[in-house]
């Protein structure tokens, strides 16, 4: 723990958010007291995945609290709040028009399977991201939320979403059931380490995905072929019921054109029709591979499945620098729940 974690368990310490005082109780992040003033600042997964809650410092910042964030992010003052213990006297500004987010447009709207929502969007400027990566989107009214990039620069015009719809899920029913062509989002990143990487062009790919998992995993895949990868590259989308395994044809066709990719849907529900594997993504591919040291794996989706894949795969001797992955983190909505 470093020294201002440990002090701030102990002492309260003030923090400054646009010059107004925000006392932080010990032991409390630096986001957990702003939302105590500001219920509506922006925020997710609140564990440094997503960045929702991005903000800017003016001052020093706790190292902890710009882990994950790009050199010239954190150059310029942005951090997490929700890694942050409070700094005494800290100075905060909100991240708006400091040029982390940029416009762009809604293109299209449309639904890929009855849960997956696909988003197309313009950005007003040039974009520049990998493959797999993820984007925070924002709402108009400030809400904002992360997601993975399902399209492949070179390959496609403009940036896909694959937006799973939620229960009560603010967003996600938003994206079906709101958004129209030509609405304008911000967009901030592109953030995350969940690419392809050239200089392993021989060796075996392993993606393990499940619902809107496979929106990164296929662009992926599809950027990892058009550099001419040579080794296998083999792709486990869950579902546990058949409605769940969107773009079945489009993957089951790239199948036929790269003899070295493999689609594997598999279902964990009773019916599993013919084409489909039975049990969970994860199960089904560890099962094929028990060896998997020199393998390259890319894990995305339900948090849980991704963490018990990512010890799997290093059980099977997949070395940890060669897992790469995204956990779709959700709104902590424990602390405050909704009626
Ligand atoms: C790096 C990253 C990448 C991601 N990529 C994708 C992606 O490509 N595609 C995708 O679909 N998602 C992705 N996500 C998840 C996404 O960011 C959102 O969290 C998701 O779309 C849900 O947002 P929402 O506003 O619809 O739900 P929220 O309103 O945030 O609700 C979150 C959850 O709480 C539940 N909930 C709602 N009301 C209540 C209540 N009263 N009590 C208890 N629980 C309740 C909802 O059912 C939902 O499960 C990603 C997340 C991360 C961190």
């Amino acid at each position: 723990m470093t020294d201002a974690a440990k002090r701030s368990r102990t002492n309260p310490t003030t923090v400054y958010f646009s010059g107004a005082p925000c006392e932080c109780a010990p032991g409390e992040t630096v986001l957990d007291a702003l939302l105590r003033q500001k219920p509506d600042l922006a925020y997710s997964c609140k564990k440094g995945t997503c960045l929702s809650c991005i903000l800017k410092a003016d001052g020093p910042v706790p190292a902890e609290a710009q882990e994950g964030l790009s050199p010239t992010l954190a150059k310029q003052g942005f951090f997490l709040p929700c890694l942050c213990p409070p700094l005494d006297g800290m100075l905060i500004e909100p991240a708006e028009g400091k040029g982390l987010f940029a416009d762009a447009t809604i293109e299209s709207a449309d639904q890929l399977a009855a849960h997956i929502t696909r988003i197309r969007l313009r950005p007003n400027e040039a974009f520049e991201y990998e493959a797999g990566q993820f984007i925070n989107m924002r709402r108009d009214d400030g809400l904002t939320r992360s997601y993975s990039l399902a399209s492949v620069p070179g390959q496609d015009d403009l940036l896909e979403l694959h937006i799973k719809r939620l229960e009560n899920g603010i967003m996600s029913n938003w994206a079906a059931d709101g958004a129209s062509v030509g609405d304008a989002v911000e967009i901030q990143g592109p953030n995350g380490s969940c690419f392809y990487l050239e200089g392993n062009a021989g060796g075996p790919l392993m993606m393990i995905g499940n619902g809107a998992g496979l929106a990164p995993l296929q662009a992926i895949a599809r950027d990892a072929l058009d550099r001419g990868h040579r080794g296998d590259i083999h792709l486990y989308h869950g579902s546990r019921h058949a409605d769940g395994l969107y773009m079945r044809d489009e993957l089951a066709e790239l199948a036929s054109q790269h003899a070295n990719f493999y689609y594997h849907p598999c279902l964990s529900g009773s019916a599993v029709p013919k084409g489909c594997r039975r049990g969970r993504a994860e199960d089904v591919a560890f099962g094929d591979h028990q060896d998997l040291k020199d393998w390259h794996l890319y894990l995305c989706g339900y948090p849980p499945m991704v963490e018990a894949a990512r010890k799997t795969a290093f059980l099977k001797g997949a070395s940890l620098a060669n897992i790469l992955s995204d956990a779709f983190e959700l709104r902590e909505l424990r602390i405050e729940p909704r009626d």
